[in-house]
C-alpha cells in the first residue's frame, strides 16, 4: 500500500504556547478532510504536551537525548516526549550538526533511542555547497546513513530528509534532477542496508513555499517535504499541504 505524503514543519526556535496552540488549531481547521497527506507540526519542547492533535495531524520534537534519564541538564529524552503525545523526533538536522557539535555517531544513538521507544526518527542528512562542489555529496550521504542508521533493524520505520545544507533559510532550491539524485541514491543505499525493496520514505527540505510545492512534490522520490521558514505561516504551510493533498487526490 502506498503511504501518504508528508508534508512536517519545523518551527525551530519560534512560537511561544499561546502562539503554537492557536497555529496547530488554525490550521486543523483549514486542512479538512485530508486524505493523501500526514502533517506533522514540530513546536519547540514547551509546545509538546499542550498542542492538541489529531490525527493526520501528528506532533515531532525536533531533538531528544539517547538516555533515558540522568544528569542531562539541558536534555530531554525520548520517553519524555512520548508521555506528550508526540510521535516522530526531528534528528540530525544539518542546525544542530553545526552549532551543536552533533556527530553522526550521536545521531545513530538518538535514533537507537527512538526506534526503541516505537517513535519515528525524521533523519536528517544532507551536503554543505562546499562538499556538493567538491563532488562529495554521494559519499557524503553514504557516510551520513551507513553510520546513522548502523544498528537499526526496522528501517521502513525511519524517514529520512534529504536536506542540501546551502538550501536550508537561504531561498535556493536544489534543481528537480539533484534532488531526484539525491532521493533515489537514498533510497538505493537503504535498500542495499536491508536486503529489500526500499519502502523507505523520503522528504525534501530546503526553502520550499507554495510557489514550489506544486513542482518539487512532482520529482521521482520526493514523499513530501519538511519545511523551517514556510511553515511559520498558517496560510502558507496549509497552502503547500493542500498543493499536496490534491496533486495526490488527482495521480
Ligand atoms: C529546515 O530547516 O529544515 C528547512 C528546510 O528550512 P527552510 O524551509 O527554511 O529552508
Amino acid at each position: 500500500m502506498e503511504k501518504k505524503s508528508i508534508i512536517a514543519g519545523n518551527w525551530k526556535m519560534n512560537k511561544d504556547l499561546d502562539e503554537g496552540v492557536s497555529f496547530v488549531e488554525t490550521a486543523q481547521n483549514m486542512l479538512l478532510d485530508l486524505k493523501n497527506v500526514s502533517v506533522i507540526f514540530s513546536p519547540p519542547f514547551i509546545g509538546l504536551s499542550d498542542l492538541k492533535v489529531q490525527s493526520p495531524f501528528f506532533k515531532a520534537a525536533q531533538n531528544c537525548h539517547w538516555e533515558e534519564k540522568g544528569a542531562y541538564t539541558g536534555e530531554i529524552s525520548v520517553s519524555m516526549i512520548k508521555s506528550c503525545g508526540a510521535e516522530f523526533v526531528i534528528l540530525g538536522h544539518s542546525e544542530r550538526r553545526q552549532f551543536f557539535g552533533e556527530t553522526d555517531l550521536w545521531v545513530n544513538k538518538k535514533i537507537k533511542a527512538v526506534v526503541s521507544n516505537s517513535l519515528k526518527p525524521i533523519f536528517c542528512v544532507g551536503e554543505t555547497l562546499i562538499e556538493r562542489e567538491k563532488g562529495e555529496t554521494k559519499s557524503l550521504l553514504k557516510k551520513q546513513i551507513e553510520i546513522g542508521l548502523n544498528g537499526i533493524n526496522n528501517l521502513q520505520e525511519i524517514i529520512i530528509a534529504y536536506e542540501p545544507v546551502w538550501a536550508i533559510g537561504t531561498g535556493k532550491t536544489a534543481t528537480n534532477i539533484q534532488i531526484e539524485e539525491a532521493h533515489m541514491y537514498i533510497k538505493k543505499i537503504v535498500s542495499e542496508l536491508c536486503n529489500d525493496i526500499p519502502t523507505i520514505q523520503v522528504l525534501y527540505g530546503g526553502s520550499v513555499k507554495s510557489t514550489n510545492a506544486e513542482e518539487l512534490i512532482m520529482v521521482p522520490g520526493v514523499d513530501g517535504f519538511l519545511i523551517g521558514g514556510a511553515s511559520l505561516d498558517v496560510k502558507s504551510f496549509c497552502s503547500i499541504t493542500q498543493i499536496v493533498e490534491d496533486i495526490q487526490e488527482n495521480k
